[in-house]
C-alpha cells in the first residue's frame, strides 16, 4: 500500500525555533541539527521510544538518525532508563572515582584487545584531541596525518576538511583556526595508500600519528578499501607513527570490537565515544597500555576533565554494552540493516534513480551518486539536492533521516522488520514521486 506524503503540522517547532534562533545560533546547539543542508527546518523532539521519536507538534517518525549513532538499543530502553535512574539516586557526580568506570573500562577493554588501558572524557571530541596529545608526546613529533573527509569532532588541528557538519554546511574548514594549528595537519585523500606513504616519505621523522575513522561515516558511510587499513598499520610501523582509529563511531557499532575487529588491524590508541555512553554524553581514548602510562596522572601529559566518568554515563554505557552482549545482538543488527540495504537498492533499481545504497554492519548511506563514493573527492560529486528532495519526501512520509547526504542512516535493535520494510516503502514512493 503505498505511503502518502502527509503535510505535516510544524507550528509549535516553528515558535519554538524563532524562541530558540533569537538566542543561541541558529536555534541549534550543533549545526547540521538545522536541517540547512535539505531545505528544510529543524523539528523540536519532546521524546523517543524504541525506533520511533515524536515532535512537539504530535508527529511521530520512524527515527534513523538515533541521536548521530549512539542510540544502538533504540530510544529510552528500558534497561539503560533504568541504569540511569538507579545511578542518579546515588548521587550524579562526585569528582571522585566511582566503580562504574571500573565497570565500563572493563568491558570496553574486553571486546577490545588493542585498549589495554582506557581514560574516560565527556565527547568524541575530546578523546581525539587527547590522543592527538598523547600520540605528539610519545613521539616527540608533531605532524598528523589525517583524511579528507574523516571528521574527528571540532578538534581545531582536524578541522580540515572535515566530513561531516563542516561539509554539509559548505565550509570544508573553520576560521578561527589559525594556519599555526593546522601546519602540522597533512591531508591525504581517504582509501589512497600511496598518498599516505609519500606523505611519510617525505617527513617521517616530522610525523607523530596517523587518525583515520576506519570506516567513514561523517562523509556518509565509505568503507575502507580492501587491505587500505592493513597498509596504514605496515606505514606506520615502516616509519614509526602510531596509529589511531576514531572509533567514536564504529566502536561497538560495526562490530563488538569495533572496525579493529571487523577488518582485523590493532591500531596502538582508539577513540570512542557515542555507543559507550548509551545516549548520555560521553567519551574515551585508550590503548597501548606504555602509552596510557604517560598519560597524567601517572605521566606527564596532562589532560583532566571535572565530569568525566560521570556516573550516569558510566551507567547508560554498561547497561547498553550488556544488552549488546546477549546472544545475537550484531547478528540481529546485521539481518535488519541487510534488509533495509537491499530494499533501498531495490526501490532505487525500479525508480531507475542514480543513487547507490553504501552499508558496513548497522551504519548506511544512500549516496545520490552514479558511482561509488570511496573519498572526499566522489562524496562531493553526490546530488545534494536531490538528496534534499528525498529527506523531505521520507519526512512526509514518517520517516526521520540524517538532515545531510554526508552522514549515515543508524539502525538499532529497536528497528523491526515492519519498520524497515516500512521505511522501504516510503524510499519507493519517494523516489517514484521523482525525488
Ligand atoms: C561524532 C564523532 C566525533 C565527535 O564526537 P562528539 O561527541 O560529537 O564530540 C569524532 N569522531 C567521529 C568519528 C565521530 O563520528
Amino acid at each position: 500500500m503505498p505511503i502518502e506524503p502527509k503535510r505535516l503540522k510544524t507550528d509549535a517547532s516553528d515558535r519554538a525555533l524563532r524562541r530558540a534562533e533569537a538566542l543561541m545560533p541558529g536555534g541549534v546547539s550543533s549545526p547540521v541539527r538545522a536541517f540547512k543542508a535539505v531545505g528544510g527546518r529543524p523539528l523540536f523532539i519532546a521524546s523517543g521510544s524504541g525506533s520511533a521519536i515524536r515532535d512537539i507538534d504530535g508527529n511521530v517518525f520512524l527515527d534513523y538518525v538515533m541521536s548521530w549513532g549512539p542510540l544502538i538499543l533504540g530510544h529510552a530502553h528500558p534497561q539503560v532508563v533504568e541504569a540511569v535512574a538507579a545511578a542518579l539516586k546515588d548521587g550524579s557526580s562526585f569528582g571522585a572515582p566511582t566503580v562504574r568506570e571500573v565497570e565500563l573500562a572493563e568491558r570496553i577493554a574486553a571486546a577490545m584487545p588493542a585498549i589495554e588501558q582506557v581514560r574516560f572524557v565527556n565527547s568524541g571530541t575530546e578523546a581525539t584531541m587527547s590522543a592527538v596529545r598523547l600520540a605528539r608526546a610519545a613521539t616527540g613529533r608533531p605532524g598528523i596525518i589525517k583524511f579528507e573527509g574523516c571528521y574527528h569532532g571540532h578538534v581545531d588541528a582536524l578541522l580540515v576538511r572535515a566530513g561531516s557538519g563542516a561539509m554539509t554546511l559548505g565550509a570544508p574548514s573553520s576560521p578561527g583556526v589559525p594556519d599555526d594549528t593546522v601546519r602540522h595537519t597533512h591531508l591525504v585523500p581517504f582509501n589512497d595508500l600511496a598518498a599516505v606513504r609519500k606523505a611519510c616519505e617525505a617527513s617521517a621523522d616530522q610525523m607523530a600519528a596517523i587518525i583515520v575513522e576506519p570506516v567513514v561515516g561523517n562523509m556518509g558511510c565509505v568503507p575502507p578499501a580492501e587491505g587500505f587499513l592493513q597498509g596504514l598499520r605496515e606505514v606506520a610501523d615502516r616509519f614509526g607513527l602510531l596509529l589511531i582509529f576514531d572509533e567514536v563511531m564504529t566502536g561497538f557499532r560495526v562490530a563488538r570490537g569495533g572496525a579493529a575487529e571487523r577488518y582485523g588491524v590493532r591500531p596502538d590508541l582508539v577513540t570512542l565515544g557515542k555507543v559507550i555512553g548509551g545516549g548520555l554524553p560521553v567519551g574515551a581514548y585508550g590503548g597501548r597500555r606504555d602509552l596510557m602510562q604517560q598519560v597524567s596522572p601517572v605521566g606527564p601529559v596532562y589532560q583532566a576533565g571535572t565530569l568525566s566518568g560521570n556516573p550516569l554515563a558510566m551507567a547508560a554505557g554498561i547497561a547498553t554494552l550488556d544488552v549488546l552482549a546477549g546472544p545475537g545482538a550484531y547478528a540481529a543488527l546485521e539481518r535488519a540493516s541487510a534488509r533495509l540495504e537491499a530494499g533501498l537498492a531495490d526501490a532505487v533499481a525500479q525508480a531507475g534513480a542514480a543513487a547507490r545504497v553504501q552499508r558496513v554492519g548497522s551504519m548506511l548511506s544512500l549516496f545520490f551518486s552514479a558511482g561509488p563514493v570511496t573519498d572526499y573527492a566522489s562524496a562531493l560529486r553526490c546530488d545534494t539536492a536531490a538528496f534534499g528532495r528525498f529527506h523531505q519526501g521520507m519526512l512526509a512520509r514518517g520517516v526521520y533521516l540524517p538532515p545531510s547526504q554526508f552522514e549515515a542512516w543508524f539502525v538499532s535493535l529497536a528497528h523491526t522488520q515492519e519498520d524497515i520494510d516500512r521505511t522501504v516503502e516510503a524510499a519507493r514512493d519517494t523516489l517514484a514521486a521523482g525525488a
